[in-house]
């Protein structure tokens, strides 16, 4: 079994145009159209059995259309969805009462996309208030390719947020792209050991030895196996992962084991 915990869909009528933009600004080419039947396909074409969507609410108001369509198509075609919440939330309660009771896992923030840091007041709110609905904690870590002068998330800022939020964080909180994009050594000094997850999107190709010791220092029983399509391609993801020098029972534990206590199923 294989479960991709990271992926990004779009609506149909705006799937077109936000991929070309994201694709220009990051420098990447997408891998599907961006379209959730794109990543049914993919996931076909790969062995993918299930796929996490991850949206962003990049401004506030588009808060309650993502977390209703998340509510709405969550687990259907073995795709899982995540909610999201925007640092500027007027109801941060009442928002993450209806993720927590529409069944979603947990939320994404993106500090690069929302415009704030990873341990700015508004968001250490919020996941206090998500952690204590029992609600997992997605973030992108590390640099952004987009936003390549000033990093929203550090592992400086995720070790003063886990001390500020002790006891109650534990365990909930899932750091993209191991730990930190392009920050391999200093996840590596500072992040390894620490009650967190880490999953393996879009670093896996950039710097394969490095994730093999992040993994091998983390523990892969906290290591999600995960893409970042379109922005990866889940088969070539998929492959370089069999590659690596890793036991057949540490695979297992990342590519689904993990990721199904995550979802709970
Ligand atoms: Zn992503």
């Amino acid at each position: 079994m294989v479960i991709d915990f990271h992926t990004h869909t779009f609506p149909d009528k705006i799937a077109g145009r936000t991929i070309a933009h994201l694709s220009e600004v990051g420098k990447m080419p997408p891998h599907t159209d961006g379209t959730r039947t794109g990543l049914l396909q993919s996931m076909k074409d790969s062995g993918v059995d299930i796929s996490v969507v991850l949206p962003i609410a990049t401004v506030v108001k588009q808060e309650r259309s993502i977390n209703a369509l998340s509510a709405e198509l969550n687990v259907k075609d073995h795709i899982y969805y995540a909610g999201s919440l925007h640092p500027d939330c007027e109801d941060i309660g009442g928002t993450l009462d209806f993720i927590k009771n529409s069944g979603l896992f947990g939320i994404k923030l993106h500090p690069d996309y929302q415009g704030v840091d990873f341990n700015d007041e508004r968001c250490v709110h919020i996941m206090e208030e998500a952690a204590k609905r029992d609600l997992y904690i997605v973030t992108h870590a590390g640099i952004d390719v987009a936003f390549r002068d000033h990093v929203h998330c550090t592992p400086d800022m995720v070790l003063e947020v886990l001390e500020r939020l002790s006891g109650v964080i534990d365990d909930k909180l899932i750091l993209a792209h191991m730990g930190g994009y392009e920050l391999p050594d200093e996840v590596l000094e500072k992040l390894v050991g620490k009650p967190v997850w880490m999953d393996t999107a879009a670093v896996m190709d950039l710097y394969p030895e490095k994730c093999v010791e992040i993994i091998r220092a983390h523990g892969a029983d906290r290591i999600l196996f995960a893409t970042d399509s379109p922005w990866r391609s889940q088969r070539e993801f998929l492959s370089l992962f069999h590659s690596l020098p890793l036991t057949d029972d540490e695979k297992e534990q990342i590519l689904y084991r993990n990721t199904k206590k995550i979802l709970s199923i």
